[in-house]
C-alpha cells in the first residue's frame, strides 16, 4: 500500500495562488455533453436519477477557486507595510474537487490524531468485498453504515472472547468507492483499537495473529446481511458460501503505534483522500481525450488509461455520494456519544490525544473551583485551520510574506458589480490573478 504525506511545510513562500486547473477544464469543455447524454448512456450501470446530484457538485466545482464568486480580503496588520491580497472561495466538493478534497483530508488527518485517537496502539484493517456483491454498493445506502458496523462488532466480539471479559473498543471505519485508475472497488479503511476496555477500565491489548477466521466470519455475516436485506436470495448466499476462493479479505499489515502521529496522519488522508490525483492527469483539448497515469497494474498490463472526455467524466463523478450519506463512521470509545463522556472515565481521559486534554483540562477545572484564579494552561498553536492551509499551499497566508506580520481577513466581498469592480482595478495596476480573463470582467 503507498502512503502519501503531505509535503514538509515552508512558511514564509509567497502565497500561491490558484488558477484554473486540468480537471476544470475538461468539466468546463464536457460536463453538459455528459449530462445530456446521462440518462440514455450511463443511467443503466450508475444508476437512475443521479444526474442533478452530481450536476450540482459538479457546477460548485467548475467554479472553485473562481475569482469571479467572490473573494476575500487579506490584510497585513502591520500599519507600515498594509500588504494585501485577494482569495476566492472553494466549493467543498468533495469526492469530486483534488484541492478541496485535499483540504478535507488534512482536517481529517488533523482531527484524527489531535482530538479523537487514544494514545494506544491501533491497527488498520483492509476489508475488501467478492465482485459479486460490489455492484450493491452503488445503490443501496444502507448498506455504507451497516457494514462498517458489522465490521466493529465482529472484531470487538474477537477481543471480548480472546480475552475472556467484555471489552469496550474503538474504532473509525472509512468507506473508499475507488481502485486504481477510477474503477468501482468498494472497500473499507478502518483504524481500529488493537484491544479495549475491560469492565475495571484496564486496558487489554488483543493482537488478531489470525486474520484467516476473521475473514470466514466476515465472509458468513455479510452474506448473512445481504440476505437479511433481501438483497441476494438465499440460493445465492449458498453459492458464495461455497465458493473456493470467497472474494472477501481483510488486510491488517500496518500497525500504529500510540505515539506515531505522523502515521497516523498519514494513514488517516490515505482513508479520506480524493479519487484522483491532479498530477497524473492530462487533457488534449483539441481530441477531447483524457490520460490518466496509474501504478502499472500486471493484469491489465497497463500504467496508463485513455478515456474519451465524456467517459471519463462518468467515471469519476460514480463516487459522487448520494446526500446525506457519510462515508465515515465512528463506533465504541470514537462514536460521538461516547467520547461526550470521556471527562467522566479516568482511565479513557488519560490516554486522551493532546487536542482533547488541552480543551478538557480547561473546561473541567473551571467547573470544579469557579472562583479560583486559574493558570491557562500554554496551549501550543494548535489552529488546525492555519496549520491546514500551510500544508495545502505550503505558505502561511495569516503571514505577511513582506514583512512576517499577522495577516487577517477584513472583507468578504460577495456583491457581482464589486467583486467585477476589484477583479478589473487588479488587472489595472497589474496584479490580476492567474489564470483570470480579463475580457470576462466587461
Ligand atoms: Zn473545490
Ligand atoms: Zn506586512
Amino acid at each position: 500500500m503507498q502512503v502519501e504525506v503531505a509535503a514538509p511545510s515552508s512558511a514564509r513562500a509567497v502565497y500561491a495562488q490558484r488558477s484554473t486547473n486540468t480537471l476544470q477544464r475538461v468539466f468546463r469543455d464536457h460536463f453538459n455533453r455528459f449530462a445530456g447524454e446521462y440518462d440514455q448512456r450511463y443511467a443503466k450501470e450508475l444508476g437512475n436519477s443521479r444526474i442533478e446530484r452530481i450536476s450540482q457538485v459538479a457546477s460548485r466545482f467548475i467554479a472553485c477557486g473562481d475569482y469571479r464568486q467572490g473573494v476575500a480580503r487579506i490584510r497585513c496588520s502591520n500599519p507600515d507595510c498594509h500588504f494585501e491580497y485577494f482569495r476566492p472561495f472553494s466549493c467543498r466538493g468533495f469526492h469530486l474537487c483534488p484541492s478541496c478534497s485535499q483540504k478535507r483530508a488534512l482536517l481529517f488527518a488533523e482531527y484524527l490524531d489531535e482530538q479523537l485517537l487514544l494514545a494506544l496502539p491501533h491497527r488498520q484493517f483492509v476489508f475488501t468485498l467478492p465482485k459479486a456483491l460490489r455492484v450493491f454498493l452503488r445503490y443501496d445506502q444502507r448498506l455504507f453504515g451497516q457494514i462498517s458496523r458489522l465490521i466493529f462488532s465482529l472484531v470487538t466480539e474477537f477481543y471480548s472472547t480472546a480475552s475472556g471479559r467484555p471489552i469496550t473498543g474503538a474504532a473509525v471505519v472509512a468507506f473508499q468507492p475507488f481502485g486504481d485508475a477510477l474503477r468501482w472497488n468498494p472497500h473499507y479503511h478502518a483504524l481500529i483499537l488493537e484491544g479495549g476496555f475491560d469492565p475495571e477500565g484496564r486496558f487489554i491489548r488483543v493482537p488478531i495473529h489470525d486474520t484467516a477466521r476473521l475473514t470466514q466470519l466476515l465472509r458468513q455475516r455479510t452474506i448473512g446481511l445481504f440476505l437479511e436485506l433481501g438483497l441476494i436470495t438465499e440460493q445465492f448466499a449458498e453459492t458464495l458460501l461455497r465458493w473456493k476462493h470467497s472474494g472477501f479479505s481483510v488486510d491488517y499489515s500496518v500497525l500504529l503505534e500510540g505515539g506515531d502521529h505522523r502515521a497516523r496522519q498519514a494513514l488517516a488522508q490515505y482513508a479520506a483522500r480524493a479519487p484522483l490525483s491532479l498530477q497524473k492527469l492530462t487533457y488534449d483539448d483539441a481530441g477531447a481525450k483524457v490520460l490518466y497515469h496509474t501504478a502499472y497494474n500486471p493484469y491489465l498490463k497497463q500504467n496508463t488509461t485513455l478515456w474519451d472526455a465524456v467517459d471519463f467524466i462518468a467515471a469519476l463523478t460514480q463516487f459522487i455520494p448520494p446526500w446525506g450519506v457519510r462515508y465515515v463512521h465512528y463506533f465504541g470509545l470514537y462514536a460521538s456519544r461516547c467520547k461526550a463522556r470521556w471527562d467522566q472515565w479516568p482511565h479513557v481521559a488519560a490516554v486522551a490525544p493532546n487536542g482533547w486534554k488541552e480543551s478538557h483540562g480547561e473546561q473541567a477545572s473551571a467547573e470544579a473551583v469557579p472562583n479560583q484564579t486559574q493558570t491557562v494552561p500554554q496551549r501550543a498553536c494548535r489552529s488546525a485551520w492555519a496549520k491546514l492551509i500551510i500544508k495545502v499551499y505550503e505558505v502561511d497566508p495569516l503571514v505577511c510574506c513582506r514583512c512576517g506580520s499577522a495577516m487577517t481577513v477584513i472583507a468578504v466581498i460577495t456583491d457581482p458589480p464589486e467583486v467585477r469592480k476589484i477583479l478589473r482595478h487588479l488587472v489595472k495596476i497589474g496584479r490580476a490573478p492567474p489564470g483570470l480573463d480579463p475580457s470576462l470582467l466587461n
